[in-house]
């Protein structure tokens, strides 16, 4: 494997600017946060005796990295994340060929098909592409991505499998809290002060900070670090909609990008992606509701879910209860927005790092985000992939 830590032990030469951190805090027990946690702590590079503490306000994977879709795409970003994300989708894959993926967090490949249905159209003569949706009710059919391409996880069983081998490393730690100030001694981290979620508060020992909590980065960084600084860390929530639903019918390795028309005219563009335990995740149903304070405070908008109950249905009666199925979960949660349109990854001053903004595709790149984190905090550079275009 790549990232074992005999082959990541290549010669680099620090740029001179380069710092030893010696305590490094993750704000946000997110797939970007642990992924980067994870990186940190089996690095060669690490120097000895030093610690790794994530800090996370409500649980690990408990916002989006713990409800969203896990698709996987090599092949469909822009020219500014393009390296990443072909170098975090083989990351994926050899994390699952190293930590037995398929088991232990749902990891497979997938094909990908772009679907038509519209029921003012009526019945269709086309072939139906996948056994699980009714013959007649697909227009058109257009492959997105095969097996070498696209893929899945589930994401929390993802997040929370690597924090387990993160805390397994010397000197690693989770606190259960909220970042809430950084204290800096000229110009950079020297401590951090948490809200403890039991109660109380604690102050952390820094001398590098990594910022990567989501879509409430923006309002974080303008807490906790100087105003120049926090301008170029503009990221934001944007709400979307999931049901996890098991199904009486077998489903097939087919993720569906649908572009649906309902009988009574409503478009909308759900994905659903069944997942190899039996369950099949519908997502989609945006909204504007604003990000709240914390995860915690993080509830499904009611109607937008019914939207999304009408579209499964619209999919597939395989979904429904008609068809056997049964719904075992009902999550609203919020895509990281970034205001300038892409990831923000790198170095923000002497000592802070962030991994935020990955919008829709925070589970596709969020291992490789924490492996370019960790070269850049320990090495001085990343080695793996090109994230010029990303930098703060
Ligand atoms: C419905 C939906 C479907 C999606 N589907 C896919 C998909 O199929 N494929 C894909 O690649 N991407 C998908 N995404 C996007 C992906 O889920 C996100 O980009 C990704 O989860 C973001 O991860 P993160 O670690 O940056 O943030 P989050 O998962 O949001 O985690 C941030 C963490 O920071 C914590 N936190 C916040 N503030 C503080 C603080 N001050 N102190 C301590 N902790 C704090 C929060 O509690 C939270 O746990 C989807 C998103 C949504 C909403």
């Amino acid at each position: 494997m790549p990232h074992t830590r005999a082959q990541l032990q290549q010669p680099t030469t620090p740029p001179a600017d380069h710092r030893t951190p010696k305590n490094i805090v993750i704000v946000g027990g997110g797939i970007v946060g642990v992924c980067t946690a994870y990186f940190l702590a089996i690095s060669p590079h690490r120097p000895p005796g030093s610690t790794i503490t994530i800090v996370e306000g409500t649980g690990i994977a408990s916002a989006a990295s713990g409800f969203s879709g896990g698709f996987l795409a090599r092949d469909w970003h822009s020219p500014a994340t393009a390296s990443l994300s072909a170098m975090s989708f083989d990351l994926h894959r050899k994390l699952a060929e190293q930590f037995g993926g398929p088991k232990n967090w749902g990891y497979r490949t997938v094909d990908t098909l772009s679907v038509k249905i519209d029921h003012e159209a009526g019945p269709s003569t086309k072939r139906t592409p996948v056994p699980w949706l009714p013959r007649g009710s697909v227009q058109t059919t257009s492959t997105l991505g095969t097996h070498a391409t696209t893929a899945q996880v589930h994401p929390r069983l993802l997040t929370n499998f690597l924090t387990d081998r993160f805390l397994r490393e010397p000197g690693c730690m989770l606190v259960l809290g909220t970042a809430r100030a950084l204290a800096l001694e000229n110009h950079a981290p020297s401590t951090l002060m948490v809200t403890l979620k039991e109660g109380g508060e604690k102050i952390l020992d820094t001398d590098t900070i990594v910022l990567t909590n989501g879509p409430w980065l923006g309002k974080l960084a303008t807490e906790i670090l100087p105003s120049s600084a926090a301008r170029r860390l503009a990221v934001d929530g944007q709400m979307a909609h999931s049901l996890v639903i098991r199904t009486r019918e077998p489903t097939t390795p087919h993720v569906l990008f649908v572009d649906l028309c309902l009988e009574d005219g409503a478009v909308s563009e759900p994905e659903v992606y069944p997942r190899p335990d039996g369950t099949t995740l519908v997502c989609g149903a945006s909204c504007d509701d604003p990000l709240p304070p914390t995860a915690a405070d993080v509830h499904p908008n009611p109607k937008s879910l019914e939207r999304l109950r009408q579209q499964a249905a619209g999919i597939t009666p395989v979904l429904t209860a008609r068809g056997g199925a049964f719904t075992e979960a009902e999550t609203g949660c919020f895509l990281p927005i970034p205001d300038r349109g892409r990831p923000i990854i790198g170095k923000v001053l002497d000592g802070v790092f962030v991994g935020g903004g990955l919008s829709c595709w925070g589970i596709t790149q969020g291992p490789g985000t924490g492996l370019v984190l960790s070269e850049l905090i320990l090495e001085g550079r990343a080695r793996t992939a090109d994230i010029s275009k990303l930098a703060p």
